[in-house]
Protein backbone atom coordinates (compact mmCIF):
# COMPACT_ATOMS: atom_id res chain seq x y z
CA UNK A 1 0.00 0.00 0.00
CA UNK A 2 1.11 3.67 -0.58
CA UNK A 3 -0.13 7.24 0.24
CA UNK A 4 -0.13 9.90 -1.62
CA UNK A 5 -1.46 13.95 -0.59
CA UNK A 6 -2.12 15.99 -3.55
CA UNK A 7 -1.89 20.08 -2.01
CA UNK A 8 -1.69 23.21 -3.49
CA UNK A 9 1.44 24.83 -3.16
CA UNK A 10 0.47 28.62 -4.12
CA UNK A 11 -2.30 30.68 -3.27
CA UNK A 12 -5.12 27.99 -4.41
CA UNK A 13 -6.81 27.26 -7.90
CA UNK A 14 -3.42 25.46 -9.03
CA UNK A 15 -5.87 22.83 -11.06
CA UNK A 16 -5.31 20.36 -8.24
CA UNK A 17 -9.07 18.70 -9.48
CA UNK A 18 -7.47 17.49 -12.81
CA UNK A 19 -4.40 15.92 -10.94
CA UNK A 20 -6.44 14.01 -9.05
CA UNK A 21 -8.51 12.97 -11.23
CA UNK A 22 -6.10 11.90 -13.34
CA UNK A 23 -4.03 9.75 -10.59
CA UNK A 24 -7.44 8.57 -8.93
CA UNK A 25 -6.99 5.33 -10.96
CA UNK A 26 -3.79 3.85 -8.73
CA UNK A 27 -5.89 4.63 -5.67
CA UNK A 28 -8.65 2.87 -4.70
CA UNK A 29 -9.64 5.70 -1.59
CA UNK A 30 -9.51 9.25 -2.06
CA UNK A 31 -10.26 11.36 1.18
CA UNK A 32 -10.92 15.30 1.80
CA UNK A 33 -9.26 16.53 5.00
CA UNK A 34 -10.05 19.79 5.16
CA UNK A 35 -12.13 23.00 4.15
CA UNK A 36 -15.65 23.24 2.97
CA UNK A 37 -17.61 24.34 0.17
CA UNK A 38 -15.82 27.93 0.00
CA UNK A 39 -13.69 26.66 -3.12
CA UNK A 40 -13.76 24.67 -6.13
CA UNK A 41 -12.03 22.30 -8.13
CA UNK A 42 -12.31 21.96 -11.92
CA UNK A 43 -12.48 18.49 -13.52
CA UNK A 44 -13.31 17.75 -17.32
CA UNK A 45 -13.75 14.09 -18.05
CA UNK A 46 -16.25 11.72 -19.96
CA UNK A 47 -19.13 13.05 -17.81
CA UNK A 48 -18.73 16.55 -18.44
CA UNK A 49 -17.30 19.75 -16.48
CA UNK A 50 -17.44 19.97 -13.16
CA UNK A 51 -16.66 21.91 -10.21
CA UNK A 52 -16.82 19.78 -7.53
CA UNK A 53 -16.98 22.12 -4.15
CA UNK A 54 -16.59 19.21 -1.37
CA UNK A 55 -16.96 15.83 -3.02
CA UNK A 56 -14.17 14.29 -3.53
CA UNK A 57 -12.39 13.84 -6.86
CA UNK A 58 -12.50 10.35 -6.96
CA UNK A 59 -16.03 10.12 -7.24
CA UNK A 60 -16.22 10.09 -10.68
CA UNK A 61 -13.87 6.63 -10.89
CA UNK A 62 -15.87 3.10 -9.93
CA UNK A 63 -14.83 1.15 -7.44
CA UNK A 64 -13.09 4.25 -5.66
CA UNK A 65 -13.92 5.45 -2.52
CA UNK A 66 -14.36 8.77 -1.32
CA UNK A 67 -14.37 10.01 2.67
CA UNK A 68 -15.09 13.49 3.35
CA UNK A 69 -12.79 13.00 6.36
CA UNK A 70 -13.27 14.79 10.48
CA UNK A 71 -11.35 17.78 9.23
CA UNK A 72 -13.60 18.91 6.76
CA UNK A 73 -16.16 21.78 7.21
CA UNK A 74 -19.71 19.31 6.41
CA UNK A 75 -22.34 22.16 5.46
CA UNK A 76 -25.44 19.35 5.09
CA UNK A 77 -27.34 21.63 2.78
CA UNK A 78 -24.44 22.63 0.25
CA UNK A 79 -23.00 19.05 0.33
CA UNK A 80 -26.68 17.48 -0.93
CA UNK A 81 -27.23 20.30 -3.67
CA UNK A 82 -23.83 19.09 -5.32
CA UNK A 83 -24.74 15.60 -4.70
CA UNK A 84 -27.60 16.21 -6.88
CA UNK A 85 -26.20 18.37 -9.48
CA UNK A 86 -23.06 15.61 -10.09
CA UNK A 87 -26.04 12.84 -10.31
CA UNK A 88 -28.09 15.15 -13.03
CA UNK A 89 -24.97 14.27 -15.42
CA UNK A 90 -25.25 10.41 -14.54
CA UNK A 91 -22.62 9.82 -12.07
CA UNK A 92 -23.59 7.11 -9.14
CA UNK A 93 -23.28 8.72 -5.75
CA UNK A 94 -24.05 6.49 -3.01
CA UNK A 95 -23.23 5.26 0.54
CA UNK A 96 -20.95 2.85 -1.05
CA UNK A 97 -18.99 5.00 -2.81
CA UNK A 98 -19.30 7.95 -0.68
CA UNK A 99 -18.59 8.10 3.17
CA UNK A 100 -18.80 11.00 5.88
CA UNK A 101 -16.98 10.84 8.61
CA UNK A 102 -18.94 10.58 12.16
CA UNK A 103 -16.45 12.80 13.06
CA UNK A 104 -16.69 15.34 10.75
CA UNK A 105 -18.53 18.92 12.42
CA UNK A 106 -21.26 20.24 11.07
CA UNK A 107 -21.59 23.55 9.46
CA UNK A 108 -25.12 25.36 11.08
CA UNK A 109 -27.13 27.34 9.25
CA UNK A 110 -26.08 30.42 11.19
CA UNK A 111 -22.85 30.09 9.85
CA UNK A 112 -23.30 31.37 6.36
CA UNK A 113 -25.16 33.90 7.63
CA UNK A 114 -22.79 35.48 10.33
CA UNK A 115 -19.75 35.44 7.43
CA UNK A 116 -21.90 37.46 5.50
CA UNK A 117 -22.54 39.79 8.89
CA UNK A 118 -18.87 40.20 9.37
CA UNK A 119 -17.69 40.88 6.14
CA UNK A 120 -20.54 43.70 5.70
CA UNK A 121 -19.33 45.11 9.83
CA UNK A 122 -15.97 45.20 8.31
CA UNK A 123 -17.04 46.89 4.71
CA UNK A 124 -13.36 48.04 3.34
CA UNK A 125 -11.05 46.04 5.72
CA UNK A 126 -13.22 42.79 4.95
CA UNK A 127 -11.02 39.39 4.25
CA UNK A 128 -12.88 38.80 0.85
CA UNK A 129 -14.26 35.95 2.37
CA UNK A 130 -16.47 33.60 -0.17
CA UNK A 131 -19.27 34.03 2.33
CA UNK A 132 -20.27 30.12 3.16
CA UNK A 133 -19.70 30.04 6.99
CA UNK A 134 -16.27 28.72 6.81
CA UNK A 135 -14.50 31.08 9.34
CA UNK A 136 -17.28 31.42 11.69
CA UNK A 137 -17.89 27.26 11.35
CA UNK A 138 -14.21 26.37 12.19
CA UNK A 139 -13.69 29.20 14.98
CA UNK A 140 -17.17 27.15 16.51
CA UNK A 141 -15.39 23.86 15.72
CA UNK A 142 -12.26 25.10 18.22
CA UNK A 143 -14.78 26.56 20.55
CA UNK A 144 -16.50 23.33 20.76
CA UNK A 145 -19.76 24.90 19.78
CA UNK A 146 -21.09 22.53 16.84
CA UNK A 147 -21.94 19.19 16.21
CA UNK A 148 -20.25 15.78 14.78
CA UNK A 149 -22.32 14.44 11.72
CA UNK A 150 -22.75 10.79 14.21
CA UNK A 151 -24.86 12.85 16.59
CA UNK A 152 -27.58 12.82 14.17
CA UNK A 153 -28.07 8.99 15.36
CA UNK A 154 -29.20 10.45 19.07
CA UNK A 155 -31.97 12.30 18.00
CA UNK A 156 -32.63 13.00 21.80
CA UNK A 157 -29.11 14.33 22.85
CA UNK A 158 -28.38 16.20 19.29
CA UNK A 159 -31.85 18.15 20.32
CA UNK A 160 -30.35 19.18 23.73
CA UNK A 161 -27.22 19.84 21.95
CA UNK A 162 -28.49 22.02 19.20
CA UNK A 163 -30.81 23.71 21.63
CA UNK A 164 -28.03 25.37 23.81
CA UNK A 165 -25.46 25.84 20.97
CA UNK A 166 -28.58 28.03 19.44
CA UNK A 167 -29.50 30.07 22.51
CA UNK A 168 -25.48 30.43 22.76
CA UNK A 169 -25.58 31.73 19.29
CA UNK A 170 -28.57 33.99 19.29
CA UNK A 171 -26.80 36.05 22.11
CA UNK A 172 -24.44 36.89 18.90
CA UNK A 173 -26.66 37.12 15.96
CA UNK A 174 -28.87 39.40 18.24
CA UNK A 175 -26.59 41.62 20.43
CA UNK A 176 -24.04 41.98 18.49
CA UNK A 177 -25.18 42.33 14.87
CA UNK A 178 -28.62 42.71 15.69
CA UNK A 179 -30.10 40.24 12.96
CA UNK A 180 -32.66 38.06 13.25
CA UNK A 181 -32.55 34.88 15.96
CA UNK A 182 -32.35 31.49 14.74
CA UNK A 183 -35.33 29.35 16.28
CA UNK A 184 -35.90 25.86 16.94
CA UNK A 185 -38.24 25.72 14.07
CA UNK A 186 -35.86 26.78 11.85
CA UNK A 187 -33.30 23.73 13.31
CA UNK A 188 -35.95 21.16 13.01
CA UNK A 189 -36.36 22.38 9.41
CA UNK A 190 -32.27 21.71 8.34
CA UNK A 191 -32.58 18.74 10.53
CA UNK A 192 -35.26 17.24 8.28
CA UNK A 193 -34.42 18.62 4.46
CA UNK A 194 -30.80 18.32 4.58
CA UNK A 195 -29.53 16.44 7.60
CA UNK A 196 -31.67 13.39 7.24
CA UNK A 197 -30.07 12.90 3.39
CA UNK A 198 -26.90 12.83 4.27
CA UNK A 199 -27.44 10.29 7.38
CA UNK A 200 -26.91 7.08 5.02
CA UNK A 201 -24.04 8.43 4.26
CA UNK A 202 -21.96 8.99 7.58
CA UNK A 203 -19.94 6.09 9.02
CA UNK A 204 -16.62 5.38 11.18
CA UNK A 205 -14.66 6.42 8.22
CA UNK A 206 -11.41 5.93 10.49
CA UNK A 207 -12.66 2.05 10.63
CA UNK A 208 -12.81 2.01 6.86
CA UNK A 209 -9.36 3.76 5.97
CA UNK A 210 -7.86 1.46 8.42
CA UNK A 211 -8.86 -1.75 6.73
CA UNK A 212 -8.42 -0.26 3.59
CA UNK A 213 -4.50 0.00 5.21
CA UNK A 214 -4.25 -3.41 5.88
CA UNK A 215 -5.73 -4.68 3.00
CA UNK A 216 -3.12 -3.11 1.00
CA UNK A 217 -5.23 -0.38 -0.66
CA UNK A 218 -4.14 3.21 -1.68
CA UNK A 219 -4.91 5.83 -0.21
CA UNK A 220 -4.79 10.24 -2.00
CA UNK A 221 -5.75 13.08 0.46
CA UNK A 222 -6.86 15.65 -1.71
CA UNK A 223 -6.22 19.29 -0.21
CA UNK A 224 -8.11 22.72 -0.94
CA UNK A 225 -6.48 25.63 -1.51
CA UNK A 226 -2.83 26.00 -1.10
CA UNK A 227 0.18 26.13 1.00
CA UNK A 228 -0.10 30.42 1.27
CA UNK A 229 -3.87 29.85 2.74
CA UNK A 230 -2.49 27.32 5.66
CA UNK A 231 -3.57 29.36 8.79
CA UNK A 232 -1.11 28.36 10.23
CA UNK A 233 2.24 29.11 7.58
CA UNK A 234 0.26 31.37 5.49
CA UNK A 235 -0.57 34.92 4.57
CA UNK A 236 -2.49 35.21 7.99
CA UNK A 237 -5.07 36.66 8.37
CA UNK A 238 -5.61 36.24 4.47
CA UNK A 239 -5.46 32.43 4.83
CA UNK A 240 -8.49 30.44 5.04
CA UNK A 241 -9.53 28.85 8.42
CA UNK A 242 -8.18 25.33 8.10
CA UNK A 243 -4.91 23.89 7.26
CA UNK A 244 -4.15 23.27 3.58
CA UNK A 245 -0.54 21.89 4.38
CA UNK A 246 -0.27 17.91 3.71
CA UNK A 247 1.02 17.49 6.90
CA UNK A 248 -2.36 17.95 8.26
CA UNK A 249 -4.01 15.32 5.98
CA UNK A 250 -3.51 12.31 8.18
CA UNK A 251 -5.02 14.35 11.34
CA UNK A 252 -8.08 15.60 8.96
CA UNK A 253 -8.60 11.91 7.26
CA UNK A 254 -9.12 9.53 10.15
CA UNK A 255 -5.78 8.05 10.02
CA UNK A 256 -3.61 10.33 12.72
CA UNK A 257 -0.87 8.03 12.64
CA UNK A 258 -0.22 7.36 9.25
CA UNK A 259 3.03 8.63 7.23
CA UNK A 260 2.34 10.44 3.81
CA UNK A 261 5.09 8.61 0.88
CA UNK A 262 4.19 10.88 -1.64
CA UNK A 263 3.49 14.56 -2.00
CA UNK A 264 2.50 16.36 -5.30
CA UNK A 265 2.94 19.68 -5.40
CA UNK A 266 0.58 21.66 -7.84
CA UNK A 267 2.25 24.71 -9.29
CA UNK A 268 0.40 27.06 -11.64
CA UNK A 269 2.77 28.24 -14.42
CA UNK A 270 2.27 31.55 -13.51
CA UNK A 271 0.14 32.93 -10.20
CA UNK A 272 -2.96 33.80 -9.09
CA UNK A 273 -4.87 35.06 -6.20
CA UNK A 274 -8.37 35.72 -5.16
CA UNK A 275 -9.92 37.76 -2.72
CA UNK A 276 -7.75 40.44 -0.68
CA UNK A 277 -4.40 40.19 0.85
CA UNK A 278 -0.89 40.70 -0.03
CA UNK A 279 -0.13 39.26 -3.52
CA UNK A 280 3.29 40.87 -4.08
CA UNK A 281 3.95 39.59 -8.20
CA UNK A 282 0.67 41.04 -8.88
CA UNK A 283 0.03 42.52 -12.77
CA UNK A 284 -2.03 45.19 -13.71
CA UNK A 285 -3.75 46.63 -16.43
CA UNK A 286 -3.69 45.03 -20.00
CA UNK A 287 -0.42 42.18 -19.42
CA UNK A 288 -2.81 41.13 -16.13
CA UNK A 289 -6.42 41.26 -18.21
CA UNK A 290 -4.59 39.23 -21.01
CA UNK A 291 -3.62 36.62 -18.73
CA UNK A 292 -7.01 36.30 -17.12
CA UNK A 293 -8.52 36.02 -20.32
CA UNK A 294 -5.99 33.03 -21.92
CA UNK A 295 -6.07 31.42 -18.55
CA UNK A 296 -9.50 31.82 -17.76
CA UNK A 297 -8.91 33.15 -14.29
CA UNK A 298 -12.26 33.74 -12.65
CA UNK A 299 -13.50 31.83 -9.28
CA UNK A 300 -15.28 28.08 -9.69
CA UNK A 301 -17.22 29.26 -7.00
CA UNK A 302 -18.31 33.05 -7.28
CA UNK A 303 -17.07 33.75 -10.65
CA UNK A 304 -14.58 36.52 -9.04
CA UNK A 305 -12.41 37.52 -11.52
CA UNK A 306 -8.87 36.14 -9.56
CA UNK A 307 -5.47 38.77 -9.36
CA UNK A 308 -2.87 37.28 -11.63
CA UNK A 309 0.95 37.43 -11.92
CA UNK A 310 3.89 36.04 -13.10
CA UNK A 311 5.30 32.68 -11.68
CA UNK A 312 6.43 33.55 -8.49
CA UNK A 313 9.89 31.70 -7.30
CA UNK A 314 10.19 33.31 -3.32
CA UNK A 315 6.42 32.12 -2.86
CA UNK A 316 6.56 29.12 -4.86
CA UNK A 317 9.85 27.84 -2.96
CA UNK A 318 8.09 28.42 0.77
CA UNK A 319 5.42 26.78 -0.94
CA UNK A 320 7.28 23.56 -1.62
CA UNK A 321 8.99 23.51 1.92
CA UNK A 322 5.82 23.89 3.63
CA UNK A 323 5.07 21.03 1.76
CA UNK A 324 7.28 18.76 1.59
CA UNK A 325 6.38 18.32 -1.55
CA UNK A 326 8.30 15.14 -3.52
CA UNK A 327 6.99 15.57 -6.45
CA UNK A 328 5.77 18.63 -8.42
CA UNK A 329 2.98 18.67 -11.19
CA UNK A 330 3.18 22.25 -12.94
CA UNK A 331 -0.22 23.14 -14.58
CA UNK A 332 -1.24 25.49 -17.54
CA UNK A 333 1.83 26.02 -19.13
CA UNK A 334 -0.21 26.18 -22.10
CA UNK A 335 -1.65 29.19 -20.90
CA UNK A 336 1.92 31.31 -21.47
CA UNK A 337 2.22 30.22 -25.19
CA UNK A 338 1.07 33.67 -26.58
CA UNK A 339 3.83 35.71 -24.41
CA UNK A 340 6.75 36.96 -26.70
CA UNK A 341 8.79 37.14 -22.97
CA UNK A 342 7.49 35.20 -19.75
CA UNK A 343 7.91 37.18 -16.66
CA UNK A 344 9.53 35.75 -13.73
CA UNK A 345 9.25 37.15 -10.26
CA UNK A 346 12.94 35.84 -9.36
CA UNK A 347 13.25 37.73 -5.85
CA UNK A 348 11.57 40.40 -3.38
CA UNK A 349 13.15 43.86 -2.45
CA UNK A 350 11.99 45.14 1.17
CA UNK A 351 13.04 48.29 1.79
CA UNK A 352 15.34 48.44 -0.77
CA UNK A 353 17.03 44.99 0.50
CA UNK A 354 16.84 41.93 -1.66
CA UNK A 355 15.63 38.45 0.00
CA UNK A 356 14.72 35.09 -1.57
CA UNK A 357 12.87 34.34 1.47
CA UNK A 358 9.32 34.61 1.82
CA UNK A 359 8.87 36.77 4.15
CA UNK A 360 6.27 37.32 7.57
CA UNK A 361 2.83 37.92 6.23
CA UNK A 362 3.04 42.01 7.86
CA UNK A 363 6.04 42.42 5.99
CA UNK A 364 4.67 41.11 2.21
CA UNK A 365 2.79 44.39 2.08
CA UNK A 366 6.50 46.48 2.27
CA UNK A 367 7.72 43.99 -0.51
CA UNK A 368 8.38 44.85 -4.35
CA UNK A 369 8.51 42.20 -7.13
CA UNK A 370 12.13 41.87 -9.03
CA UNK A 371 10.85 40.97 -12.47
CA UNK A 372 13.16 38.84 -15.27
CA UNK A 373 11.92 37.65 -18.28
CA UNK A 374 12.61 34.33 -20.19
CA UNK A 375 12.03 33.76 -24.06
CA UNK A 376 8.87 33.02 -24.81
CA UNK A 377 7.91 30.08 -27.21
CA UNK A 378 4.99 31.28 -29.15
CA UNK A 379 3.47 28.44 -30.34
CA UNK A 380 0.34 26.07 -29.44
CA UNK A 381 1.94 23.36 -27.14
CA UNK A 382 -1.82 21.68 -26.38
CA UNK A 383 -1.03 18.82 -27.84
CA UNK A 384 2.48 17.34 -26.59
CA UNK A 385 2.15 14.48 -25.16
CA UNK A 386 5.89 13.55 -24.12
CA UNK A 387 9.15 16.39 -22.77
CA UNK A 388 10.28 16.46 -26.54
CA UNK A 389 7.27 17.66 -27.98
CA UNK A 390 7.63 20.68 -26.26
CA UNK A 391 9.67 23.75 -27.82
CA UNK A 392 13.06 24.51 -26.10
CA UNK A 393 11.92 27.66 -25.12
CA UNK A 394 9.40 25.92 -22.76
CA UNK A 395 11.50 23.15 -22.00
CA UNK A 396 14.13 26.03 -20.50
CA UNK A 397 11.11 27.69 -18.57
CA UNK A 398 9.90 24.19 -16.58
CA UNK A 399 13.52 23.60 -15.78
CA UNK A 400 14.41 27.08 -14.17
CA UNK A 401 11.42 26.44 -11.99
CA UNK A 402 12.15 23.38 -11.29
CA UNK A 403 15.82 24.20 -10.28
CA UNK A 404 14.43 27.81 -8.65
CA UNK A 405 12.15 25.63 -5.98
CA UNK A 406 14.50 22.54 -5.67
CA UNK A 407 11.81 20.03 -6.38
CA UNK A 408 11.34 17.61 -9.78
CA UNK A 409 8.79 18.81 -12.06
CA UNK A 410 7.26 15.36 -12.99
CA UNK A 411 3.82 16.13 -15.01
CA UNK A 412 3.76 19.26 -17.14
CA UNK A 413 -0.11 19.85 -17.68
CA UNK A 414 -0.73 21.49 -21.07
CA UNK A 415 -4.58 21.58 -21.11
CA UNK A 416 -7.88 20.80 -18.65
CA UNK A 417 -8.31 17.61 -20.17
CA UNK A 418 -7.00 14.48 -18.65
CA UNK A 419 -4.85 13.43 -21.18
CA UNK A 420 -3.57 17.14 -21.92
CA UNK A 421 -0.64 15.83 -19.56
CA UNK A 422 3.49 15.16 -20.55
CA UNK A 423 4.54 12.59 -17.54
CA UNK A 424 8.42 12.63 -17.37
P1 LIG B 1 -8.09 23.65 -8.13
O1 LIG B 1 -9.01 24.29 -7.16
O2 LIG B 1 -6.67 23.63 -7.66
O3 LIG B 1 -8.55 22.30 -8.57
O4 LIG B 1 -8.07 24.56 -9.43
P2 LIG B 1 -9.30 25.20 -10.22
O5 LIG B 1 -10.23 24.17 -10.62
O6 LIG B 1 -9.86 26.37 -9.51
O7 LIG B 1 -8.55 25.82 -11.47
C1 LIG B 1 -7.98 25.09 -12.41
C2 LIG B 1 -8.63 25.47 -13.74
O8 LIG B 1 -7.69 25.31 -14.75
C3 LIG B 1 -9.76 24.57 -14.12
O9 LIG B 1 -10.69 25.27 -14.91
C4 LIG B 1 -9.09 23.48 -14.95
O10 LIG B 1 -9.96 22.84 -15.87
C5 LIG B 1 -8.07 24.29 -15.66
N1 LIG B 1 -6.82 23.59 -15.95
C6 LIG B 1 -6.15 22.70 -15.17
N2 LIG B 1 -4.99 22.36 -15.75
C7 LIG B 1 -4.93 23.06 -16.92
C8 LIG B 1 -3.95 23.17 -17.95
O11 LIG B 1 -2.88 22.57 -17.92
N3 LIG B 1 -4.23 24.03 -18.98
C9 LIG B 1 -5.38 24.74 -19.05
N4 LIG B 1 -5.56 25.56 -20.09
N5 LIG B 1 -6.32 24.67 -18.09
C10 LIG B 1 -6.09 23.84 -17.04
Amino acid sequence: MSNCAIVGINWGDEGKGRMVDLVTSDYQVVVRYQGGGNAGHTVINEYGKFALHLLPSGIFRKDTINILGNGVALDPENLMKEVEEVRAKGVAITPDNLKISDRASLLLPWHRELDGLEEARLADKKYGSTKQGIAPFYSDKYQKKTILAGELFYPEELMEHLKDLMEWKNLTLEKVYGAKPCTMDDLKAWLDEYCEKIKPFVADTGEILKDAVKNGKNVLFEAQLGALRDLDYGIYPYTTSSNTLASFAPVGSGLPGAKIDKVIGVVKAYSTCVGEGPFVCEMFGEEAEKLRAEGQEYGAKTGRPRRVGPVDIVATRYGVECQGATEIALTKLDVLSYMEKIPVCTKYVINGKETDRFPFPAAQNLAKPVIEYMDGWNCDISKARTWDDLPDAAKKYVSYIEKEIGCFIKYVSVGPERESIIIR
